[in-house]
């Protein structure tokens, strides 16, 4: 890439982290603007679609010259960003977009700014040159990921669906995270995402006085048993899948005992008791990947310390894999509660609280294998690895509509996979000059490879 083409991403990049689309409110409309006009002064049309007042979202497209090609879609990329928290431990303005050191830095330059840039960069650049590709190139930004994608990627499907070219098409799309670095040589593509359900469970007790609790019929106890009864039961006696797992050790090249002892179902309680005391980290991401999880994190109960405990609740994070749904949910936790099922009222956490179910795109396929290529044309025999994520990206309302969608981008090799974990959401969000140089050259090489 020339360097004008490096320092107009850059510049587009920081004007995104400038123009502050902070979600809630969002006012990505300013974004969208952004991106308009860079396009236009390149001669590339595009269409914007207003989903509120302020909340916008943008389509570009590049018509295939077969009709029954598969397409590409950049996207969908988020120009939404979280808050910023703790403002005084950050070392320079979040929102300035300084560059020093080698970084961009700015709230959202990893999540996601970074990949809209190049994205958009990526586009102008192959529209300048005339880029005919066999199947339709669609570049794809929106509003609101962060606050569930009603007012960006899901509208955009309910409203819009024509524009994005996949009615009768298969298409493939690339967005956010993916392409870092997890072992020498393997980067993580991420090729599905875990479900997320969050459920509110209602003991009731009798009320009586505290200074004689024998045999009394108390609330507190139940929900505390309940969380006992339900961690036990994720741990011990829920089904478990290895697919996810198999997939992972597969790409990571381990060794046939180390895969063998990961991807036994009868093994995996045993290797998690070795590995939580050896490698605490892997054994928390096996266990994930391989089940429903439901994790107790709030309870709430009581009125008085002499007053036996007529009430008492307990809110559950429950993360499950894809294609588990609500069913499958509450089925799992009168499992777990036994007779205590009888005596529980479980309920919604929030009225319309944010809820999805996981869902995945095949770890193999002749997709995956251009996208191993467009990689390696950057880190020569570069090998890619699947990974299933833990929380919910707007990847899954285009899963929903066949098209296979992927975590995709190439993340400087140099910089260790914890930073990228630690400063997602976090203080000092950064993106180094090289990752963004290598996701442009990235999503280039991966539309002329898989297109033409
Ligand atoms: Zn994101």
């Amino acid at each position: 890439m020339s360097d004008s083409v490096l320092d107009e991403t850059f510049s587009l990049l920081t004007e995104l982290i400038q123009n502050k689309c902070v979600n809630p409110p969002g006012d990505e409309m300013k974004s969208i603007k952004s991106i308009e006009k860079f396009l236009k002064k390149k001669g590339v049309n595009c269409k914007t679609f207003e989903s509120a007042p302020n909340r916008g979202n943008l389509v570009a497209k590049i018509e295939g010259l077969e009709k029954n090609h598969p397409g590409l879609i950049f996207g969908p990329s988020h120009v939404d960003v979280v808050p910023v928290t703790k403002l005084e431990d950050w070392d320079v303005d979040p929102f300035a977009g300084v560059i020093k050191d080698g970084y961009i830095w700015g709230r959202g330059t990893l999540d996601m700014l970074f990949i809209v840039a190049t994205q958009v960069q990526a586009f102008a650049k192959l529209h300048k040159e005339n880029f005919e590709p066999k199947g339709d190139l669609v570049l794809f930004i929106v509003a609101d990921e962060e606050c569930g994608g009603m007012y960006g990627a899901k509208w955009m499907i309910d409203n819009h669906f024509e524009e994005l070219g996949f009615k009768n098409k298969k298409m493939y799309a690339v967005t956010e995270s993916g392409g870092i670095t997890i072992a020498p040589g393997k980067l993580i593509f991420i090729n599905g995402e875990k479900g997320i359900f969050l459920k509110r469970l209602k003991f009731k007790g009798t009320p009586g006085h505290g200074s004689m609790p024998y045999a009394s019929n108390n609330a507190i106890l139940k929900a505390s048993k309940a969380a006992t009864l339900l961690s036990d039961y994720c741990d011990k006696k829920i089904p478990v899948n290895t697919q996810y797992l198999s997939d992972l050790v597969k790409g990571m090249d381990m060794n046939f005992l180390t895969r063998f002892m990961i991807t036994k179902k009868k093994l995996l309680p045993f290797t998690l008791k070795i590995l939580k005391k050896r490698k605490p980290e892997m054994a928390k991401l096996l266990h994930a990947l391989s089940r429903m999880t439901i994790s107790p994190n709030i309870v709430k109960g009581g009125t008085k310390t002499n007053i036996i405990a007529t009430d008492a609740q307990l809110v559950l994070d429950i993360r499950t894999l894809p294609g588990q749904d609500e069913k499958y949910v509450i089925s799992h936790i009168k499992k777990a509660l036994g007779n205590l099922a009888e005596e529980v009222e479980i309920v919604e956490v929030e009225e319309g609280g944010f809820k999805s179910i996981g869902s995945a795109s095949p770890a193999n396929s002749d997709f995956v294998i251009m996208m191993e290529k467009a990689i390696q044309k950057e880190i020569p025999n570069a090998k890619l690895v699947p990974l299933v994520a833990m929380g919910a990206t707007d990847g899954r309302f285009l899963r929903e509509q066949n098209v296979d969608t992927y975590g995709y981008s190439l993340c400087d090799p140099d910089v260790p996979m914890n930073e990228y974990i630690e400063l997602i959401h976090g203080i000092n969000e950064r993106i180094s000059i090289k990752t963004i140089e290598l996701s442009l050259r990235v999503y280039y090489n991966l539309a002329k490879e898989f297109l033409t």
